[in-house]
């Protein structure tokens, strides 16, 4: 599995720049939400929105999905560094929003990209993708901004 984390790294450096280059800059308001999310950064963070949000390999993907139960399906979003993809179908909740900003202050906190994804695929295998600490933050990070003031 840890043959996946120099794969997986570069991978989300890649699309963390392409994210930077061609995403669009937060407004006033998402960038209250970010910073409720905990991110420390949010002028760093840049957002586009997307058809589908690209995966990693198959490979890889189907060997996380085997021992993690990593949901194989696209998912609604996904945070590289101060990089956000969302698919369009979701491009307006909040929530998803919010819960990826949680992210983007996990990989601050944590210190990068690499540190992020040695925790993050460490949690997965160890309690599965859907009870991973991380996601459980993100997860009620998420919940509590949105009914602060929706
Ligand atoms: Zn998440």
């Amino acid at each position: 599995m840890w043959l996946a984390l120099p794969f997986a790294w570069f991978w989300v450096c890649q699309q963390q720049r392409r994210i930077l280059r061609d995403g669009r800059s937060l407004s006033d308001e998402e960038r209250r939400d970010a910073t409720a999310a905990g991110v420390v950064l949010p002028e760093r963070i840049r957002l586009m929105v997307v058809a589908i949000v690209p995966t990693p390999g198959a490979s890889l993907l189907r060997g996380l999905a085997a021992v993690t139960r990593f949901p194989l399906s696209p998912p609604a979003g996904m945070a590289l560094g101060h990089g956000i993809y969302l698919d369009e179908r979701v491009s307006d909740s909040r929530s998803t929003f919010v819960h990826e900003c949680v992210h983007v202050a996990q990989y601050e906190r944590l210190g990068g990209i690499r540190p992020f994804l040695r925790q993050y695929l460490e949690e997965c295998l160890r309690e599965s993708y859907w009870d991973s600490a991380m996601e459980a933050e993100a997860n009620a990070v998420s919940a509590r901004v949105c009914q602060r003031d929706c």
